[in-house]
């Protein structure tokens, strides 16, 4: 199966329970965190703990296993998943126990435990219920938290129904909940050993916590006599006070709930008795207390990620699911295509290319946009984009040498070590955008023949079905060349920066907003300056972004010196200036520039709250419009700022609620994933088209979400700076 077919799949099979349950999880997630007065602070704290753990990690590791040995418990620190295997293997056989139950552990996934048992011929039972679901029907969690997200109510009835022949059908929810209670309640009371994860692991005192909403984890520990914990070894904080910020967080950004139903905190061996729950006449003080706890810390790979300064941050993860839940690809496809073979989301890649190699993490990670929207929902502030982009480029660079003639600096880029065609071709927008303009219209109507669509199929994968950008043959920088500024006395003065889409494509919005800004009093410049490196960064391409960079700083530095602010109308472009910039520059030159930079509607919020008169704009034709905002403005924060001044320029404005348009620039022209991204437009047409918003002429901030919308609306959208062109 192609991977488009897989994903097609996916999308039909799995799609509508995974969008589903997701979506739910992030209305959860906004509800709880919005009433959490802390929550910043507490991010901040959570991250500050991991940092410092993970800085100071062999010595923990140390604390932690003297903490253990002092309680009567043992620690083994296996170096990978055969070393893991062999010693929990060995614990159960010296327990001569024929039955294993297991609470919901990553980690024991991460080492197929159960598979390495059962080659033992011991029965190993799943006691959370979504794990059990998966067990009894033979397949692999599709979400790190809810491992059955992919499954319906009604699909888990007939499996049930199918395997276990109930006298009477089930059917409700709570039916199948009670069904499984009680089957798993037989399992549990009758086995020797039970597993457990541990999702944060005290040096000082050998405290575990275990988060889960079930209590089975607590029922797998009390009811049997040993006790084998299977956890990473960056599981580690220094002390149980350090358990707080992330028991505040890891419920409400995961599953959206301010708590989760279950806070263990254990130091085993637990000094509680085993109770033999068949014996009603013995008194619970008269059962056997002697418990076995053995925590088997596992390195797999982590200890040298912990030495990668790149995927060190992966370390910081504490599995809550917020990168999953807030992807929009994922809530398309889940886990079974945005995952690899343990870990799946945002921050897989960082585990599968840590853990299982790039190979794995390659099977993916091109499913991450890069949209940033899972930046803000993690509990850690782990930069997830940065990780699924150095990765990609390691990727890009572990592929085959490019031929000779390509790295003789007969190519636009940076690659030396080599990149795939596709990456390249996209990767070099910057080129392509120069020779359309130079040769429109007729490069316009060469690349929209049937014969160049063919090629371009079958050379670099550009679905034949998306509609291609018109490349205009005036640049905006040529036209504001051959114009007078029509400020004579100006109240600011700023650089309005033309990214290459707004310089080749979208020129009207970049005309717009230079006539805006000076109705508004600002002496504009619009100067040639290298495009932002966006496209190659978006293809792993860190040395070629790296390259545009350092050009766009050089150029713009000058203006910035001479106290221009620099204005800008993509917002993709904009995030790459306040954010992305920060991992290619030097400090200095990212703060600078930075610090001085504005989306340009955030710029003329800015004016019209400094004085500036909005009487001097555009008329309102049509006052109800609908906007949507681009993901990475939205991460920014800036979203409000488009809304608020169009309402103060007369319009009634209804915003989209979808986490991302589906484009995410080349993503949505690629033949693999058109049809994942059409998905996703879905539903933002939806919304478009709900009885009150579907004759509302619609605007939009990004490059990508107006290609995209054009594409699934019949109405064509604009920028909101035209809207408000004198
Ligand atoms: S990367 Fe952050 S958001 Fe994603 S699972 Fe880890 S902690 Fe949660």
């Amino acid at each position: 199966m192609s991977k488009a077919d897989d994903i097609r799949e996916l999308m039909r099979t799995e799609g509508a329970a995974v969008a589903e349950n997701t979506r739910g999880f992030n209305e959860g997630r906004y509800r709880s965190v919005a009433e959490l007065e802390d929550y910043e602070d507490l991010k901040t704290e959570a991250r500050a703990i991991k940092e410092d753990a993970i800085e100071r990690l062999p010595e923990l590791l140390e604390q932690l296993q003297e903490s253990v040995a002092e309680n009567g418990g043992t620690v083994y620190v296996a170096d990978d998943a055969a070393d893991a295997n062999a010693y929990i293997r060995e614990v159960v056989a010296d327990r001569d126990a024929d039955r294993v139950v297991k609470s919901k552990s990553m980690t024991s996934e991460e080492i197929e435990v159960n598979e390495a048992l059962e080659s033992d011929g011991v029965d190993v039972v799943e006691t959370d219920l979504g794990e059990w679901v998966l067990q009894v029907a033979d397949e692999a969690p599709s979400h790190i938290v809810a491992p059955a997200i992919h499954k319906s109510r009604e699909s888990i009835a007939d499996l049930f129904n199918e395997v276990f022949d109930p006298d009477e059908p089930l059917e409700t929810a709570e039916e199948l909940t009670h069904f499984a209670r009680e089957k798993l309640g037989e399992q549990i009371v009758d086995s020797e050993v039970g597993i457990t994860g541990a999702n944060f692991l005290a040096a000082d005192s050998g405290t575990m916590a275990l988060v889960t909403s079930e209590g089975n984890a607590r029922k797998t520990v009390a009811a049997t006599d040993t006790q084998i914990t299977v956890a990473g070894v960056e599981k580690v904080v220094p002390s149980v006070a350090d358990f707080h910020p992330f028991v505040e967080l890891i419920g409400r950004s995961g599953t959206g709930q301010d708590i989760t139903s279950y806070v263990s905190l254990l130091t085993p061996p637990v000094e509680t008795p085993v109770v033999d729950f068949s014996d009603d006449d013995t008194p619970l003080s008269e059962f056997d207390a002697d418990r076995d706890f053995h925590l088997v810390l596992i390195d797999n790979g982590r200890m040298d990620m912990r030495e990668d300064e790149h995927l060190e941050e992966t370390l910081y993860c504490i599995r809550c699911s917020a990168c999953a839940n807030s992807c929009a690809n994922f809530q398309s496809v889940g886990g079974h295509a945005f995952g690899g073979e343990t870990y799946s989301g945002g921050i897989a890649t960082g585990w599968e290319a840590g853990i299982e190699g790039l190979d794995t993490a390659a099977e993916f990670n091109d499913l991450c946009t890069g949209c940033s929207r899972c930046t803000t929902a993690c509990p850690v502030k782990i930069d997830i984009p940065w990780i699924n982009t150095v990765v990609r480029d390691r990727i890009n660079r572990d592929g085959d040498a490019p031929a000779a003639w390509l790295v003789d600096g007969l190519t636009p880029d940076d690659e030396d070590e080599g990149a795939p065609l596709q990456k390249r071709f996209f990767g070099n927008f910057e080129t392509m955008a120069k020779l359309g303009s130079a040769t429109a219209p007729l490069s316009n109507w060469l690349a929209d023949t049937q014969t160049a669509r063919w090629l371009m199929d079958r050379t670099v994968g550009v679905d034949p079905r998306r509609d291609l950008p018109q490349f205009q043959r005036e640049t905006f920088v040529e036209w504001f060349a051959a114009r007078e500024s029509t400020v004579s006395n100006p109240d600011r003065r700023a650089v309005l920066y033309p990214d290459v889409y707004t310089n080749h494509v979208q020129v009207d919005r970049g005309k717009a907003a230079v006539k805006v800004l000076e109705a508004l009093g600002v002496d504009v410049v619009v100067p040639s300056v290298a495009s932002s490196g966006r496209a190659p960064f978006s293809q792993g391409m860190i040395a070629t972004a790296q390259d545009h960079a350092e050009r766009v700083a050089e150029g713009l530095s000058p203006h910035v010196e001479a106290g221009r602010d620099v204005v800008v109308v993509e917002p993709s472009d904009h995030a790459m200036f306040c954010s992305e910039y920060e991992k290619l520059l030097d400090t200095a030159t990212f703060e600078t520039l930075a610090e001085h930079s504005y989306e340009v509607m955030e710029y003329v919020y800015g004016l019209l709250e400094h004085g500036a008169s909005a009487d001097s704009l555009g008329r309102v034709e049509t006052p109800e419009i609908a906007y949507h905002s681009h993901c990475q403005q939205r991460t920014l924060g800036l979203e409000a700022h488009t809304v608020a001044v169009l309402e103060e320029c007369g319009y009634d404005v209804t915003t989209s609620e979808v986490e991302c348009c589906g484009m995410a620039g080349s993503f949505g022209y690629k033949s693999d994933y058109y049809e994942l991204s059409m998905d996703v437009g879905d539903r933002l047409r939806e919304q478009f088209e709900a009885q009150d918003v579907r004759d509302r002429p619609v605007v939009a901030s990004g490059t990508s979400c107006l290609e995209q919308i054009d594409a699934l609306l019949e109405r064509q959208p604009r920028h909101p700076i035209e809207l408000l062109a004198p």
